[in-house]
């Protein structure tokens, strides 16, 4: 990572005050990062917590400041000069809170310390590959479950708890499983409908390992489905294909992104993909760069993203498959091995 006062210079400023936990933690490796910020300043970075957290400075990668109340507001009216702050996480009223503490003139700043979170260091990638590798142990697990009258929640709950025995974080996300009709609600989460015999199953799964999350999604029929179904799996398989092809360093997210969407359109399907192609995933599980339409981001070995095409047909169903990539300089690299081709179960 590079040095980070070196974020300063080109905004003109004389700190950094850093809330977003994402970005807490990026900088420090602090594992509580929502109760904890980071001052960067021209001397360098720290991690600021409070007394919850008395072994702070073992757990950070940076040194630390453990403060109580009286203690942290009066470091903070230290504050000299322009400081910035994440406009994009700050909530209003602890801005008006700062302002009244350290009357310094307070910058908004917007994406400082996520830009430098857009290509992964080998490090980050092995955290990510460790949550991938549970994540499909977790869905080889499931599998079995995967029958008529069983519940969507008690397969989510199952992966739920074998992510957390196996020594995962967390879950990512809380899993998606949508059956029949309900997989065509892109975010259905899991709910108490029974699957049938005839259905496909969305699921859509990611842990959470030191910080770094995974997330992948299948969709599996439970034995013969609609014709319909059938061709929209194609069609997503397709589109999918076309797009992982197309991923390499140097191209421009949104050409992806539109290069599926014209494997769809050769289906007629097109209308009914309604969200983007893929995010990055790391210390956020959504976050840049984005492919979709309205990006200008161009791909850089290191970053990872997902690509996930979807069809989700109102009333009937839906599908989505969902790779996790690794951009290299040679190409993509598939992160997520568990295989997506169609399967009844
Ligand atoms: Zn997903
Ligand atoms: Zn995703």
């Amino acid at each position: 990572m590079r040095e980070p006062q070196t974020l300063l210079e080109p905004l003109e400023l004389d700190a950094l005050y850093v809330t977003r936990p994402e970005n807490v933690r990026y900088l420090s490796g602090f594992p509580h990062p929502e109760d904890a910020q980071v001052l960067v300043t021209g001397e360098g970075a720290l991690l600021l917590t409070d007394p919850r957290y008395p072994e702070a400075e073992r757990e950070s990668r940076i040194p630390a400041r453990i403060l109580k109340r009286e203690e942290r507001e009066a470091f903070l009216r230290e504050l000299r000069g322009r400081v910035g702050f994440e406009a994009e996480h700050l909530p209003y009223a602890a801005l008006e809170r700062l302002r009244e503490l350290a009357p310094v003139e307070w910058v908004p700043t917007k994406g400082v310390v996520e830009r430098l979170r857009l290509r992964k260091t080998p490090e980050e990638v092995e955290r990510i590959r460790r949550a991938q590798a549970l994540a499909e142990e977790a869905l080889h697990h499931v599998l079995p479950l995967l029958q008529p009258g069983v519940e969507e929640r008690e397969i989510a709950l199952e992966l739920e708890f074998f992510l957390k025995r196996r020594g995962a974080e967390g879950v990512a996300f809380p899993p998606i499983v949508a059956s029949g009709e309900r997989g065509a609600l892109p975010h259905a989460g899991a709910s108490g409908k029974r699957l049938q015999a005839g259905e496909l199953v969305t699921l859509d799964l990611g842990a959470k390992v030191e910080g770094y999350h995974s997330d992948m999604t299948r969709t599996l029929a439970l034995g013969k489905v609609a014709e319909e179904l059938r061709r929209a799996f194609q069609a997503v398989e397709e589109a999918l294909e076309a797009a992982l092809s197309a991923l390499s360093p140097g191209k421009a997210a949104k050409e992806v992104d539109a290069l599926a969407r014209e494997v769809l359109k050769g289906y007629g399907l097109d209308r009914y993909f309604v969200h983007s192609l893929g995010h990055g995933v790391g210390l956020a599980v959504h976050e840049g760069p984005g492919l979709s339409p309205y990006t200008e981001e161009v791909l850089e070995p290191g970053m990872v993203v997902t690509v996930e095409p979807g069809v989700y047909l109102p009333g009937v169903g839906g599908v989505r498959l969902e790779e996790l990539v690794l951009l290299t300089e040679e190409g993509p690299e598939l992160l997520s091995r568990f295989p997506r081709g169609y399967r009844e179960v």
